[in-house]
């Protein structure tokens, strides 16, 4: 019999299953809170459940767990985990400290939502080793726990950045985000959860519909078709105009700006010209734009632009209107930073 993974499970599911059990409905909320907000991985630990039902879940459920494998530490602190999964896949997740007061602390993970990307976006590591499987809504959340417990913190800011397309991922990412929002588990606001998609037109009115106060990023990364389907495959099946249309949905039906990702690659897409182009395909959208000098990926031949090339594509955003921002760059001396992500043991 396949056991159930009650990481996977919400209250509702929780207490369908105690029904089963023939327990009563309080133990639900008993075990979300071991689960789901204590992070507990040994049932032994759930002290007030009763034998009965201890006996009853070890032999009909399981709490999927991470093995940690190892981690690195950037010089800006960003830390970097690599973890192996029930079916020995690797997955890759990125802890960006805070670096305020105490009181304001608030960590930000960056999480996997699959084992690899089908994607195979030009500049980025993971997208290079092809696809392999989504993540269970369970392994979503470990990655938080596993962190919280291991490093004793609480991760406050969750970004769906790390391996894979989210929205390829679509349930099991929105049952995740549901979970960690809960307030009997890790209680973290859905305005400090941010999707990041490279474009998948039809989920992302999909994710509109749903209307949740989560943060929508765009990686675009080029202002016209033809540059962006070199780099980007996904703008062959969803071009821009597509794309445009679903942002456009997407801010009427929640009322929410959307986030541009642009990664700055030297003679791409990187002059004058396309930062006014970028300019004419944003017209209309209520939105901000980050500018990411790209990041070096092994034998990729991707170049960063220098300062001067930089501060100008800013400013011509600025002189049409555009809101926009560079952002600030962490990890990339251990593989952290955008697009490097990968899941490899052997350095
Ligand atoms: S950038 Fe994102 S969508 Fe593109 S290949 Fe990498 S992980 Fe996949």
């Amino acid at each position: 019999m396949m056991k159930k993974d009650l990481r996977s499970m919400n209250l509702h599911d929780m207490e369908q299953l105690m029904q089963s059990f023939k327990q009563p409905t309080f133990r639900a909320k008993q075990l979300f809170d071991w689960i789901h907000n204590k992070a507990v991985t040994d049932f032994y630990e759930m002290t007030n459940l009763g034998n009965q039902l201890l006996e009853r879940l070890v032999k009909e459920t399981e709490i999927s767990t991470l093995q940690f494998i190892k981690k690195q530490v950037s010089k800006d602190g960003t830390t970097k985990y690599l973890f192996t999964l029930k079916d020995n896949n690797y997955i890759e997740c990125v802890l960006m400290p805070y670096r305020g007061t105490k009181s304001k602390q608030r960590n930000t993970l960056c999480v996997s939502s699959q084992v690899g990307c089908a994607m195979g976006c030009g500049f980025c590591a993971t997208g290079q080793g092809g696809f392999k499987r989504n993540l269970t809504t369970g392994e979503i959340v470990s990655q938080i726990y596993t962190v919280n417990n291991n490093d004793q913190l609480r991760v406050g800011n969750v970004v769906f950045m790390g391996m894979g397309e989210p929205l390829l991922n679509f349930a099991n990412v929105i049952n995740s985000i549901r979970l960690l929002n809960d307030s009997h588990g890790q209680n973290i606001s859905m305005r400090r959860i941010t999707i990041s998609t490279c474009g998948i037109v039809p989920k992302i009115i999909d994710l509109a519909n749903l209307n949740l106060d989560i943060v929508l990023a765009i990686s675009l990364h080029a202002p016209i078709d033809k540059l962006r389907s070199q780099i980007m495959p996904v703008n062959k099946q969803y071009p821009l105009n597509k794309l445009k249309e679903a942002c456009l949905y997407y801010v009427e039906k929640t009322k929410r700006r959307v986030t541009f990702e642009y990664a700055l690659v030297d003679n791409f897409n990187d002059n004058k010209k396309h930062a006014g182009q970028l300019a004419k395909f944003l017209e209309g959208i209520f939105c901000h734009v980050n500018l990411i000098p790209v990041n070096p990926i092994g034998q990729l031949s991707y170049k960063r632009p220098d300062k001067a090339k930089i501060y100008t594509f800013l400013k011509e955003l600025s002189n049409h209107g555009i809101e926009a921002s560079i952002r600030e760059e962490k990890g990339a001396d251990i593989d952290a930073a955008c697009g490097q992500l990968r899941g490899k043991v052997v350095e």
